[in-house]
């Protein structure tokens, strides 16, 4: 591929999955793809442990900016490294929709994780209604800056984001490989009005109804270093051929 940067592909099962739908994944997981390319599966978090006898790097879909403590139905960090996680998404729109998360708490939490040596899978991306109104960089910019705000760049080389429009996700509407680079392409500038560096290197996930028959296109755009898969993260089979794609 044309890009210089390693691609990652990570599933996120939502709350979706059992015991057997994890046994029958490591089964007929592709683990060819491991060494050649970054891999990471997110499950509900009650299943990050049944992950643990196959070699597919686990990541949570969400967990507590605070300590371990009186939280109940948290997660902390330091919860995740005792199960080995080594990603964590932050802010995917579903949490920041059903449970109210601002781009600030967001933030805490991206800092939390990069403190305990977790990769934040960093989640950002517009309604259809901002997109209409031609305020999509806007609206993303202002979701990011608070992260870059809070997180000195010397502290977000192991940092990923994900750029996942809302009207995309589990619509079966991908944005045109033309549109999700153009995002991309902006949010790589704005990373580099902080560190050129760090624009260079710093993956940039798109996510949105990705299947195996786009994954191709979307993953040959110049900025687009891999996927946020949901839907099609559900079965092997289709995973591996997203990952094949890249
Ligand atoms: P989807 O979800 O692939 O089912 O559209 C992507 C996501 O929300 O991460």
């Amino acid at each position: 591929n044309i890009n210089k940067r390693k691609l990652l592909v990570a599933g996120n099962w939502k709350m979706n999955g059992t015991r057997s739908l994890v046994k029958e994944f490591i089964k007929d997981f592709d683990t060819k793809f491991l060494s050649s390319m970054d891999v990471a599966l997110c499950p509900p978090s009650i299943l990050i442990a049944e992950f643990s006898e196959g070699r597919i790097p686990v990541g949570a879909q969400d967990v507590s900016a605070c300590d371990n403590g009186a939280h109940t139905g948290d997660l902390s960090v330091s919860m995740l490294n005792d199960f080995e996680c080594k990603y964590c998404i932050v802010g995917h729109s579903e949490r920041r929709d059903d449970h109210g998360e601002s781009s600030e708490l967001v933030a805490e939490k991206a800092a939390k994780l990069i403190e305990a040596g977790i990769t934040p899978i960093i989640c950002c991306g517009e309604p259809l209604s901002v997109r209409e109104a031609g305020k999509v960089n806007e609206y993303v910019e202002a979701q990011l800056k608070a992260v870059f705000d809070r997180i000195p760049v010397s502290q977000l080389g192991d940092a990923v984001i994900a750029y996942e429009p809302i009207w995309a996700i589990g619509t079966g509407v991908t944005a045109s490989p033309q549109e999700a680079q153009d995002v991309h392409a902006f949010i790589r500038q704005f990373i580099a009005s902080y560190d050129g560096k760090l624009a260079d290197s710093m993956q940039i996930l798109y996510g949105g109804s990705v299947k195996p028959d786009n994954a191709k296109e979307l993953f040959g755009q110049a900025d687009i270093d891999g996927g946020l898969i949901g839907g099609a993260s559900l079965k092997a089979k289709d995973f591996n051929a997203i990952c094949q794609a890249a």
